[in-house]
């Protein structure tokens, strides 16, 4: 999928629109969603123009991969939740259901946050 200039992380980006920021390097940008599913939801960006974890770790560069991954942990720091625990996850493609087509990492955090995903575990029978 090629990468729309158009999408809202791309405007947070380019300062068109504003964002709650938490954290930011040269390579990665950390804000708040606007829309939280947990008690802390945060939302940690490449500033680069990338789709996918594909997209990223095949085209990104060693920096911007190390950037990346640094503003996840430093966000985690910054929102004092390396002693309760938090959830990092993305959402990649259609079955992911990812809605912004520019890849970000989740921060899920301040409740237990429970099974992974919501049905748990699969029974054995329809393991792949
Ligand atoms: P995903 O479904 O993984 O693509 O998640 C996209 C996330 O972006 C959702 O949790 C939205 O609430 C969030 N989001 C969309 N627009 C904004 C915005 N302007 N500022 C902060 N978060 C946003």
């Amino acid at each position: 999928m090629d990468y729309d200039d158009a999408n809202v992380f791309a405007r947070i980006v380019r300062g068109e629109i504003p964002c709650n920021r938490i954290y930011e390097n040269d390579h990665a940008l950390s804000f708040h969603d606007i829309a939280p599913q947990a008690p802390v939801h945060a939302l940690v960006i490449p500033k680069g123009r990338y789709v996918s974890m594909v997209d990223f770790a095949t085209r990104a560069s060693a920096d911007e991969q190390a950037g990346l991954i640094r503003a996840i942990g430093e966000t985690a720091e910054a929102l004092g939740l390396s002693q309760p625990g938090y959830r990092v996850l993305t959402n990649n493609g259609a079955d992911a259901h990812q809605e912004v087509m520019h890849l970000h990492f989740h921060i899920l955090a301040g409740k237990r946050l429970g099974p992974m995903l919501a049905g748990g575990p699969m029974p054995p029978s329809s393991r792949a």
